[in-house]
């Protein structure tokens, strides 16, 4: 299951701390809040899903995120690294 990091709209909140993380389903329904404090929460765009944006990718990083990195052997052939 995807891990969503989610946030307060507004205010801060003594339970969740304002900001947590939850495992879902990938098909469970958009969450709007909290369900601890059950104020309004937006979904954070997770750093774990733009990792371009903090460094480049590396092979080991992709094969971290579970990528099947390929090296291409030529003429359409390619090797599973
Ligand atoms: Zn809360």
């Amino acid at each position: 299951m995807p891990l969503y990091e989610y946030e307060l709209c507004e205010g801060d909140c003594a339970i969740c701390g304002g900001r947590f993380a939850l495992r879902r389903p990938i098909n469970a329904p958009e969450m709007k809040t909290c369900p601890l404090c059950k104020k309004p929460v937006r979904k954070v765009i997770s750093t774990f899903n733009t990792p371009t944006k903090l460094k480049p990718l590396s092979i080991t990083d992709a094969k971290k995120a579970g990528f099947t990195v390929l090296k291409r052997l030529g003429k359409g052939e390619y090797e599973r690294q």
